[in-house]
Formats: structure tokens, C-alpha cells, sequence
């Protein structure tokens, strides 16, 4: 994989358009289930990583991702703003001193998605964006130890963040504001579910344009 931390700002910009495009149903998914803030958190950090991804070329994969971290948990509020902090800051600690491979980043994005977990004392099951993030972690871990072919790789992932987006439908939550409605949040995916999947979506399509 011949990514370097140039290719950071098509990633963020990708994400933004795909986050943008879909604002009116990730609200009304969130005002369903949640405050109704979490595409306005989202953008506010989408936007401040686009501000800085000029420069996070300049830095190797650690640093760009430290600084990443550091301004998502500075900028963006909400469970969603300490959650991806938490990744990134996470993903800086797993590939110091490394480069960036699909092993590194399975790796690296293990790492980052269990250090969410204690973050936000959760796991798969709990109807949040987890459920997206932690089975898309371990088919990436999967693929690697597999040295699949990247284009096979990327579809695996997609297919893997689209069930675990859709099965959070039924899910009962039992973290976050979710969690206050009990049975009646049943029926609706959950935002953070969503918008994790569609950002997975985004950066797959341009690696695999990448890797054309
Ligand atoms: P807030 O819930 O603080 O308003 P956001 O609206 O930005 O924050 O994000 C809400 C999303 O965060 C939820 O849809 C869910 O996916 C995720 N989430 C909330 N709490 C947790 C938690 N404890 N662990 C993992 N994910 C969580
Ligand atoms: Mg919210």
C-alpha cells in the first residue's frame, strides 16, 4: 500500500462530502434517537482536520494522527468528539516508528477502536457507532494476516460497515443518550453507526481509486 499522509486531506475531504451529502438523514436519524447534534459535531471536525491537512502532509503518519487527535478532542464536542479523538491519538501511539502498510494499519486501527471501547465503556451490541467500527477492525486484521488484494480488501470492509450499520436497527442501547428510551429507540439505526459507515465508505472509494 503506497499511501502517505499527502493522501490525508483527499481522505478528510471525502468524508466531509460524504457526511455533507447525507446531513438531512443523519439528522433525522439523530433527533429520533439522540440530541440531534451529532452532524453538526461531525462537520465542526471534519472541518477543522480539512484546516489542518495542508500541513499534515508535511509529518509522518504518528505525528499527522497525534495532531489530528488533538484537535478533534479540542474542537468537537459530544461522545463522538472524544470517541474519534480517542482513535486517532491511539493510531498516533500504534505506528510510531512505522510506516504505513495494510499490517500497520490493521494494526494501528485495532489499537485505536479498542482504546474507544475503554473510552466510552462500550462494545459491539450497544447500538453505536461501535458497531460499525469493531467488526470493521477485525476484517481489517483478517485481511491483512491474509495479505488479501486491496481492491478484495476495501469491498470486504464496506460489506462488513454496511451490516454492522443495519444492525444496530433492532439493537437495544444501552450507551449514551440513546440509552434513556429504552425500547422505544428500537427500529432506528443510530446515527453514530451511520456516519461511521458512510466516512468507511468515503475513504474506501478513494484508496481504490488510489490503488487503480
Ligand atoms: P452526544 O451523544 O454526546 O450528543 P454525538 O451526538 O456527537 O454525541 O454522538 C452520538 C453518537 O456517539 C451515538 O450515535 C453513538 O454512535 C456514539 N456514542 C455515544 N455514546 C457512546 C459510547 N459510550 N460508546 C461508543 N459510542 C457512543
Ligand atoms: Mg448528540
Amino acid at each position: 500500500m503506497t499511501v502517505s499522509t499527502n493522501q490525508l486531506k483527499a481522505f478528510i475531504q471525502a468524508a466531509s462530502a460524504a457526511i455533507n451529502e447525507h446531513e438531512e438523514e443523519v439528522t433525522e436519524l439523530d433527533q429520533a434517537i439522540g440530541d440531534g447534534d451529532h452532524i453538526t459535531n461531525l462537520q465542526r471536525g471534519l472541518s477543522t482536520l480539512d484546516g489542518l491537512a495542508d500541513s499534515l502532509g508535511e509529518l509522518d503518519w504518528s505525528a499527522a494522527f497525534q495532531k489530528m487527535g488533538m484537535s478533534v478532542m479540542s474542537t468537537v464536542g459530544g461522545a463522538s468528539g472524544s470517541l474519534y479523538g480517542t482513535l486517532f491519538l491511539a493510531m498516533a501511539k500504534a505506528i510510531k516508528g512505522k510506516g504505513m502498510s495494510l499490517q500497520n494499519l490493521a494494526e494501528a486501527f485495532g489499537q485505536g477502536v479498542e482504546a474507544m471501547k475503554h473510552r466510552g465503556k462500550s462494545d459491539v451490541g450497544e447500538k453505536t457507532m461501535l458497531d460499525v467500527l469493531v467488526p470493521v477492525a477485525h476484517a481489517l486484521k483478517v485481511a491483512a494476516e491474509h495479505a488479501q488484494a486491496l481492491p478484495e480488501v476495501l469491498a470486504t470492509l464496506n460489506r462488513i460497515a454496511e451490516a454492522g450499520c443495519e444492525s444496530t436497527r433492532d439493537m437495544l442501547p444501552t450507551k449514551g443518550r440513546a440509552s434513556f428510551l429504552g425500547e422505544r429507540a428500537k427500529g432506528c439505526i443510530d446515527a453514530g453507526a451511520r456516519t461511521a459507515q458512510l466516512m468507511i465508505a468515503a475513504i474506501t472509494s478513494v484508496l481504490d481509486l488510489a490503488a487503480l
